[in-house]
């Protein structure tokens, strides 16, 4: 069934939609917040990382548009900055004029059709911005970030052109060809003036995403665009417009005459089942507002696909219908089995006889800057007096992760700064990711006093995640607590040598928060099961949570910092889930936590244990560590802990006397 009505659009979905000679496929493709990740290789662990770059990419890339008459293919921003490539770049190699910014070569390569600006392409400033962007031989487009502001959008002097009109020819089901002109406007969160303001202040001026879209969207319209294309870095966030709303997709969505929107910025899969009950948000089809979005993921994890079927009658080109979908480059490097890697770092294999696809010569392109990045990443950030280790973390001893914590609030509180929620105090929930468990005895995080690297960035903070932050009350905060506290088995009074940690209930679901002074009882029942499912309402492990001295009013508000992957909802733990983070810029944490090292320059010793627990005369407990804790023990002398061997699975165990924990 093909629906034509007075709306151009009618979301409805290919398959329904008879192919006729007189339809026509677009197909627009999406990368999204490459973060300057090129090769599938991370510097903060110096080894290769299948499934993002956009090399990686690129390969999905060119199946998309052999599988397409007509392809269009777009970035939507945050490709300049993320890698410690990009900081070697700007930083360190400065470039000289007629360098090209291996991002630039990659995409003039690709052959992109258009680009938007992201918040981080401003982390190097403006000039470095410019200069970097004059190599693109595709248009840049941002209609929402302006050298100077006019009575309204459309007199701003925009920074960059704000939109372009493509004029192309498409090639319909019968061979004819057909002329189009695809409009296609770009926006950037508002907030960047602010996240980059040591940069921007007095040089760049943001406007609403939204306002924005309501001016200039008619004007491309009058100037002939036939299909409209946002390429927004904006995340999917509240459904109602707020002035200057980071992640705005929803409203935007809404704005009549934008006929497809390239999201960004939040660092999601869009369409996928975590949106699924969103107001104005198709989570199967891919739909917001009943237009078709798309989000494809970070680095190059994966890329968007909107498919358009047009129709072409009367000089007149008009949406049938749409298809959304995105492809992950990990599920297909999986499906390609035992194949060789299309793209390895370094050294390529490029003899006369087989001839250099674009990604190869992209990969040969890049490998001398890629070993002076790796080069460059073994230079101490900063240094550490202490030892920075994860064997006693359940025990509430917690040095590693009170720096993870302390670099998360430096960064949320700065961000909101500026914000209606800058008098609420701000929490930081850490977990000891790297923690044994399933990984074995010497999954641990320990790193000796000395200089600290990018790798050991890596060693402290092992996933990828990007800062969230959460608005919460203290009654969450308590319940967020409890599910902590269900990470340990219990412990009855007088017991014997019962195993402390829960072996269920991984390292990254203890959570620890930074700011309270907590005291858990472990001779209560759990509230909380493994996974999370709530199995005893009324058990009560948390004896005491205070903040600043005083026992937290359940009332009370506060900021509490996390991350990406916890408040998606993760692990079942309280106030999570979409639509509740007051934060969420897409701010990699380990980026965070270098910044936050490179302001103090040395760790020193930390404040007392966030976490306690009631003693428990007679009780005894054991506990499974790595055996690198054994230059520790002292740290933990209030458990009087006497060694216990080796268990099966090679811990070092140790008996802990709970009446003095
Ligand atoms: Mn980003
Ligand atoms: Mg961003």
């Amino acid at each position: 069934m093909i629906v034509r009505g007075s709306t151009l659009f009618n979301p409805i979905s290919f398959a329904d939609a008879a192919v006729g000679s007189r339809t026509v496929h677009l197909r627009l493709i999406e990368t999204t917040d490459l973060h300057l990740h090129l090769l599938p290789f991370d510097y903060f662990t110096d080894s290769p990382s299948p499934g993002v770059g956009l090399l990686a990419a690129a390969e999905l890339i060119e199946a998309a548009r052999a599988e397409a008459e007509n392809a269009l293919l777009f970035d939507n921003g945050d490709f300049l900055q993320g890698t410690a490539m990009g900081d070697y770049l700007a930083y360190q190699r400065k470039g000289t004029a007629g360098d090209l910014h291996p991002a630039i070569n990659a995409m003039n390569a690709l052959r992109y059709d258009a680009i938007t600006l992201g918040n981080h392409e401003f982390n190097y400033g403006i000039d470095f911005l410019m200069s970097t962007l004059s190599g693109a031989a595709c248009p840049v487009v941002s209609a929402n970030l302006a050298t100077r502001k006019g009575a309204a959008p459309r007199g701003d002097r925009t920074l960059v052109r704000p939109y372009v009109l493509l004029d192309r020819m498409l090639t319909d089901a019968s061979g004819a060809r057909h002329p189009i002109r695809i409009g296609v406007i770009g926006f950037a969160p508002p907030q960047v003036i602010d996240w980059d303001r040591h940069h921007l202040h007095n040089a760049v001026h943001s406007r609403d995403i939204v306002e924005t879209a309501r001016a200039w969207v008619p004007e491309m319209r009058e100037a002939g665009a036939d299909v409209i294309v946002a390429l927004a870095h904006t995340g999917i966030g509240a459904a109602q417009h707020g002035d200057g709303m980071e992640n705005a997709a929803i409203p935007l969505a809404r704005v009549p005459g934008i006929d497809a929107l390239m999201l960004g910025h939040n660092h999601m899969v869009f369409p996928s089942p975590i949106f699924t009950g969103t107001a104005g948000v198709d989570a199967q089809t891919g739909t917001i507002a009943g237009k078709p979005a798309v989000m494809s993921g970070f680095w190059g994890s994966h890329i968007g696909l909107i498919d358009l079927l047009l129709s072409h009658e009367g000089g007149r080109w008009q949406v049938l219908g749409t298809h959304t979908q995105t492809r992950s480059v990990a599920a297909a490097a999986a499906t390609a089995g035992q194949a060789a890697p299309a793209v390895t770092p370094g050294r390529q294999k490029v003899s006369a006889s087989s001839p250099a696809t674009v990604v190869e010569r992209l990969a040969a392109s890049i490998a001398s800057v890629h070993e002076d990045t790796r080069n460059a990443i073994r230079r101490p950030v900063a240094r550490t007096d202490v030892a920075l280790h994860s064997y006693f973390a359940h025990l509430g001893e917690t040095q590693a992760l009170s720096l993870i914590a302390d670099a998360q609030r430096r960064h949320v509180t700065a961000r909101l700064a500026d914000t209606g929620l800058r008098a609420l105090p701000v929490l930081s929930a850490v977990a000891p990711f790297k923690c044994g468990g399933l990984s074995g005895p010497g999954h641990f995080t320990d790193i000796p006093p000395g200089p600290l690297a990018l790798r050991h960035i890596a060693d402290l903070y092992s996933f990828p995640n990007a800062i969230a932050a959460l608005r919460v009350t203290a009654a969450e905060v308590i319940a967020w607590l409890e599910r902590s506290a269900s990470a340990f088995n219990r412990l009855r009074p007088g017991g014997e040598d019962v195993l402390l940690r829960d072996a269920r209930v991984p390292g990254y679901n203890f959570e620890v928060i930074d700011g309270l002074e907590v005291e858990f009882d472990l001779s209560q029942p759990a509230r909380y099961g493994p996974d999370g499912t709530i199995i005893n309402a009324v058990a009560e492990r948390v004896r005491k949570a205070a903040f600043d001295g005083k026992p937290l009013d359940p009332a009370q508000e506060f900021i509490l910092c996390t991350n990406s992957y916890r408040a998606s909802g993760a692990g079942g733990f309280p106030a999570t889930g979409a639509g509740r983070c007051a934060l969420q810029d897409g701010t990699i944490t380990r980026d965070l936590i270098r910044d936050h090292l490179e302001q103090i320059q040395t760790v020193t010793s930390g404040a007392a244990p966030p976490v306690r627990f009631t003693p428990l005369p007679g009780t005894h407990a054991l506990f499974e560590t790595g055996p690198g804790a054994a230059a520790h023990l002292d740290q933990i002398a209030r458990f009087q802990p006497e060694r216990r061997g080796l268990s099966s699975a090679g811990f070092m165990r140790l008996r802990l006397d709970w009446s003095s924990a």
